[in-house]
């Protein structure tokens, strides 16, 4: 693991928490907030910059033109989504965007956790070199391809097609564990072992020696 900053914690620990869809990332994000934690969920703050008058729309209207907005101003999600599985270069392009903007509101945010530990919740950090740089642990939630695809069916307006197709544009369960301080493997274990797992690394990497 890299060292830490500072032994003495008087600068906060900056966590990166990732996982690929439906490995119960948000789950373990949720339970990270119940140890105390200060979350900063970075989908969350892509939603807020791509609401009308939100900080990416300027320059997503100016490089996609208006048939990506909906009528109240905000991004058309289904149209980019549909945009973006089409064409890599509107992939490289919207997240030439976005992301700039992601990691500023995310700086922003972590400067209000009043000394907690942060927790960015990132689900793109194994293949982001630059997120990797703004923490000092990685935490990994890991399942099987099979799990994954039939938690994300359940969700409502989802199929196991559009799950598949999702996890095929992620980065793999491989690459991932490969940047990974700690790994939680979340299959076949109940959601209060998943909670008794987490509390536990939450100890050990706040209460260091
Ligand atoms: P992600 O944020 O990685 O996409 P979620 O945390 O939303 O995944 O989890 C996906 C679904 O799987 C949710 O409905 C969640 O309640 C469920 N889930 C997560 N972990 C477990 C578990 N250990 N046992 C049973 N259900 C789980």
């Amino acid at each position: 693991m890299a060292p830490l900053k500072n032994a003495t914690r008087t600068v906060a620990l900056r966590i990166g928490l990732t996982g690929g869809i439906g490995s119960g990332k948000s789950t373990v994000a949720q339970c990270l907030v119940e140890c105390g934690a200060h979350l900063v969920d970075t989908d969350a703050i892509a939603r807020s910059i791509t609401q009308p008058d939100g900080l990416a729309m300027p320059a997503l209207a100016a490089a996609f033109g208006g048939v990506a907005l909906m009528p109240d101003g905000s991004l058309d999600r289904v149209f980019m989504r549909q945009q973006v599985f089409a064409d890599i270069a509107v992939r490289i392009q919207l997240e030439a965007i976005l992301h700039p903007l992601i990691g500023q509101e995310a700086q922003r945010l972590a400067g209000q956790s009043a000394g907690r530990t942060v927790v960015f919740d990132v689900p793109l950090l194994a293949e982001s070199a630059r997120w990797r740089q703004r923490v000092q642990r990685v935490l990994v939630i890991d399942c099987d391809e099979a799990t994954q695809v039939q938690r994300v069916a359940q969700r409502p307006g989802w199929t196991e097609t559009a799950a598949r197709a999702v996890m095929a544009q992620q980065a793999t369960r491989a690459m991932r564990r490969g940047v990974a301080d700690a790994v939680i493997y979340n299959d076949h274990i109940t959601g209060v072992a998943l909670a008794s797992q987490v509390r536990v690394l939450w100890a050990l990497w706040n209460n260091p020696g």
